[in-house]
């Protein structure tokens, strides 16, 4: 096995901004990209003009996983920058959720949908299978670098198991803690997409480098889990 990766926009160097996605685009599968609104997480990233930088100069997929109050309100914006996929998180969208998966579909996007560490994988089960990709938090939303919560694996193995017995086809994605201390924890319990922030961002300083111990500590990770199966 291998994970796709997907590089998290908040650990960009942001004096490096198009050097680091000139090597990331051309190493991972998609790029994620992190928005907070300040109110819904305590502090702000990536306006949409950022985000529509980031779009332009990205080959791969750009996820946009919307940490906001009102996501209804940033879709179109998202999608006009260039987003591939829209990441809402079923915290915010209850009231109107198969409106707001309908439309980020007539935007022309996918549809990605994030829970919190605090949220039981049932709260999607009415709609899990019109979505894209399933973004499991790992950490709660807001800052990078923070100790993960371990009731995500139970919630991984959930995902993974009900996605076989009905047949689906959303991705998993793991968002937080993905390192060298969980690849074997997250993958053992069928992760199957990291968002990788820390985790590759703090190995070096040289992105290049960075990607190459990371990709080392994942075929080690990953030759453990092929053994052990
Ligand atoms: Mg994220």
């Amino acid at each position: 096995m291998a994970f796709l990766l997907s590089d998290s926009s908040m650990c960009l160097d942001l004096l490096h901004v198009a050097d680091q996605m000139k090597v990331l685009d051309r190493e991972m599968d998609y790029h994620h990209a992190d928005v907070m609104d300040g109110h819904y997480c305590p502090i702000i990233t990536l306006s949409p003009d950022l985000g529509k930088a980031l779009c332009s100069v990205s080959e791969k997929p750009v996820e946009v996983h919307l940490m906001v109050e009102k996501p209804a309100q940033w879709l179109e914006i998202f999608a006009k920058a260039g987003a591939s996929m829209l990441t809402m998180h079923a915290e915010t969208i209850n009231t109107n959720a198969f409106r707001l998966i309908r439309q980020v579909r007539s935007l022309g996007c996918k549809v990605g949908i994030a829970i919190n560490p605090a949220t039981p994988f049932e709260y999607v089960s009415q709609y899990i299978d019109e979505i894209d990709r399933l973004v499991l938090m790992a950490v709660d939303v807001g800052y990078s670098g923070q100790a993960m919560v371990p009731q995500v694996v139970k919630k991984i193995r959930q995902a993974a198991d009900y996605k076989k017995a009905h047949g689906l086809s959303y991705e998993i994605m793991v968002d937080g803690c993905c390192n060298n201390q969980t690849y074997e924890l997250y993958g053992r319990a069928g992760a199957e997409v990291l968002v990788m922030g820390s985790g590759l961002f703090g190995l070096d300083p040289d992105i290049s480098k960075a990607i190459e111990i990371m990709r080392a500590q994942q075929a080690q990770a990953c030759k453990k889990l092929a053994q052990a199966e």
